[in-house]
């Protein structure tokens, strides 16, 4: 929901599926927690995997949507900071990412006017690698990562938290992602003007609907299509 955009100050997105999509990425976070739930349950990797399977569709019954990764791993037993240790030992994003410069001239061009932050359900130093990765790290004032609070989005207490921490009213944020449950229900319940990003070429949106460059001056490496079946942390 999109209104009155003019007294937006801060733009919060979400990282992994937003500023980026990324399939191999995406398959090795899922494989940690394979591993993970494999090794804390003496069982075989390919048993976790169903096991995951399971947890996820049973929640996803239970709560009329879609878990997160993270959810369903706490749903099993799984201690937040155990799962972030695994992501940290066995997600490479360096064997997969490579500097966007379409992505940078766009949240260039917005970090003049606005402040930018993260709010992702990655860990530190992980965000970090990525948006090096990216090239884009120097352009955030800060990144709200897993170890602000350990509790994943989507959280309603932690998210007052991070618009504490940044500061202003509702009407002075933009939450920006590629899931709606997680990343927006909460802010939309708030008041907060946000935009759901299918694609990363639905970035380039904020700027038309912003006003701040001719919309349509940044092309083709930012037209990426979601691949199916790539779930979010
Ligand atoms: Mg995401």
């Amino acid at each position: 929901m999109l209104t009155d955009l003019n007294y937006v100050r801060s733009i919060v997105f979400d990282l992994d599926g937003t500023l980026y999509i990324n399939q191999a990425v995406a398959n090795e976070i899922q494989q940690a927690a394979n591993a993970l739930v494999a090794s804390a349950r003496g069982v075989s990797v390919k048993k976790a995997e169903a096991i995951i399977r399971c947890a996820r569709s049973r929640l996803a019954e239970d709560l009329e949507e879609e878990p997160t990764l993270t959810r369903t791993c706490m749903e099993l037993g799984v201690e937040v900071p155990d799962l972030h240790r695994a992501f940290r030992a066995h997600v490479h994003p360096e064997r997969h990412l490579a500097v966007d410069p379409v992505l940078f001239a766009l949240l260039d061009s917005l970090s003049d006017d606005f402040d930018l932050y993260i709010y992702t359900n990655n860990n530190l130093p992980l965000a970090q690698k990525i948006l090096a990765l990216l090239g884009v790290e120097s352009l955030f004032k800060r990144l709200y990562t897993i170890e602000f609070a350990w509790v994943p989005k989507p959280d309603l207490e932690t998210l007052k938290r991070v618009l504490e921490d940044i500061g202003g009213t509702t009407d002075s944020f933009l939450f920006i992602g590629d899931r709606h449950q997680v990343d927006l229900q909460a802010p939309l319940s708030l008041g907060i003007p946000t935009l759901l990003v299918n694609e990363t070429a639905d970035l380039l949106q904020i700027h038309k609907l912003l006003g701040i460059i001719p919309y349509g001056r940044l092309e083709s490496p930012l037209y990426l299509s979601r691949p199916e079946g790539i779930k979010g942390l």
